[in-house]
């Protein structure tokens, strides 16, 4: 059932983290990460997961195995038939949205397979790690007669928005979901929308999401600490504020990414097969002059809509700047927008490259002629454009989207927003939003090109590359608190989590 890592491992005093991950990729990929690197500081770490997540997983799981790293991919099945979950539902690019909650259920069902597992598993686990959506944990933590952690691949400042938002009741009596309302108890001033914050699965006119949200409340309180792929001085002062408003310990251990040191597991991170040739990639990037091209990505469940996808393309065509631009499912577009597509890229042949799939961003991202990125901020993608010292186009699309924007624009000055202010996709109202093409040309103009704004943005960027790399490095904060995860987690007489 499980795939091993180094028999050494066996009987020792190390720390044992158990991941419980969700399958989305913006979920899945920091966990791992997070896993992969608590293992090179000397843990055990076991990943749970239902088949269709670990195939997503497993060759970087293996990979990082055949480098001497202590980590396991434990599969359970899921079951189908109580569950109430069309079989195979979970085995395509996402899980329909219609069968969600099916899919939570099924996913709780894991909890006696995995817990017979772990209790006959050596080492014994001594730290369950939790993806906030699997409140079930808690239980599995509490007969393990383990701490249990959750993991959040966000920044400080969206969690600390969003808590605030709810423990001071801040949309009570607010109807209009669009009516800016100021975030209660942070020193600056921070406006938001009901429809940009809605909460983890609130606003859902279903009364089980309603409850699960509550279940999800709670387990998240009842935390022994929290994981966080952000890294300290990004956010010192959010970071101080959301653990002192859970009353429980943070540990920032980001930016994740940067386990991924070699150029092979650059290109294959994000655990999908590429839809280019990563070394092709790489050529089509060395032939652009440094910082000269925008990266255009809405991450792993945003799609534009048919119109939404013509006009951002005339807009990357009309700014002149060179462009990459990772076009999710483009082959369920109308035959009108995939031939749009197609005659755009003879248009812009040797100047525009479509990458019709899983981008290998990372890589990108790290290319020196990577000098601007149009993004959905996707808490992982924004983090990602911090690491490599990146401007950035913001695009949010839903849920922690609309206050990751606000960190990168108002909190860190790296970004210029194309003025979405309603969700497009998941919680959305359906109504069309388009962003015209002169909106698209004027943002990535303003973001890619001279004047001092622009300047001044892309010095701030560099400058918070720079502190993301310190973090992560032997001395860093986030290295440090990795040593401390792994020291405080060992084996032995009940260290508990405590600040
Ligand atoms: N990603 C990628 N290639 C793609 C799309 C996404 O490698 O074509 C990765 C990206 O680097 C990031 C993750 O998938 O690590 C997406 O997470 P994010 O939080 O940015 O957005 P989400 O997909 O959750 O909306």
């Amino acid at each position: 059932m499980a795939s091993e890592g180094p028999a050494a491992i066996l009987g020792t005093k190390a720390a044992h983290f158990v991941f419980v991950p969700l399958r989305e990729q913006g979920h899945l990929i920091p966990a791992v990460d997070t896993a992969l690197l608590l293992a090179t500081h000397g843990a055990v770490c076991t990943i749970v997961a239902p088949p269709s997540t670990a195939a997503l997983v497993r060759r970087t799981v293996e990979a990082a195995q055949q480098t001497g790293l202590a980590v396991r991919l434990a599969e359970f099945p899921l079951d189908y038939a109580e569950s109430g979950l069309p079989e195979g539902a979970d085995s395509g690019d996402l899980v329909p949205a219609i069968y969600m909650e099916n899919y939570y259920r099924a996913m709780a069902r894991l909890r006696a397979p995995i817990e017979r597992y772990l209790r006959g598993s050596a080492p014994y686990p001594t730290c369950v790690v939790s993806d906030f959506v699997h409140p079930w944990t808690k239980e599995l933590a509490a007969s393990l007669g383990v701490p249990r952690l959750t993991f959040f691949s966000m920044c400080a400042f969206g969690l600390l928005c969003q808590h605030n938002l709810e423990r001071f009741n801040a949309f009570d009596g607010v109807e209009d979901p669009n009516e800016p309302v100021v975030v209660p108890g942070l020193e600056k001033r921070v406006v938001v929308t009901r429809a940009q914050a809605p909460g983890f699965f609130r606003g859902i006119p279903i009364p089980w999401w309603e409850e699960f949200g509550d279940y999800v409340e709670r387990a998240r309180a009842e935390a022994d600490g929290v994981i966080l792929n952000t890294f300290l001085e990004l956010e010192p002062e959010y970071v101080a504020a959301y653990a002192a408003a859970r009353k429980m310990k943070v540990w920032t251990v980001g930016p994740v990414a940067t386990y991924h040191q070699s150029r092979t597991t650059l290109a294959s991170r994000g655990l999908r097969t590429s839809a280019v040739d990563p070394d092709e990639c790489r050529l089509w990037l060395d032939g652009k002059a440094p910082r000269s091209v925008v990266y255009v990505s809405f991450g792993s469940i945003s799609q534009a809509e048919p119109k939404q996808a013509v006009e951002l393309g005339l807009g990357l065509e009309a700014s002149g700047h060179p462009f990459i631009w990772a076009v999710r499912n483009a082959d369920e577009y109308d035959e009108t927008t995939r031939g749009f597509l197609r005659e755009l890229e003879a248009r812009v042949a040797g100047r525009g490259l479509l990458v019709r799939g899983w981008a290998p961003q990372l890589l990108i991202l790290s290319h020196d002629a990577v000098g601007g990125f149009v993004t959905h901020c996707g808490w992982n993608s924004t983090l990602e454009a911090v690491t490599a010292g990146l401007p950035v186009v913001t695009w949010p699309h839903f849920t922690d989207q609309f206050l990751n924007e606000k960190m990168a624009v108002e909190a860190l000055g790296i970004g210029v927003s194309v003025g979405v202010k309603e969700p497009l996709t998941y919680q959305a109202v359906k109504k069309e939003i388009v962003v015209g093409r002169d909106v698209v040309e004027a943002a990535v103009r303003s973001v890619m090109g001279g004047g001092e704004d622009a300047e001044e943005r892309r010095r701030r960027a560099r400058a918070l590359a720079a502190k993301a790399q310190r973090a992560a490095q032997i001395g860093g904060s986030s290295h440090g608190n990795l040593q401390d995860l792994v020291k405080r987690f060992e084996a032995g007489p009940a260290r508990g989590a405590a600040a």
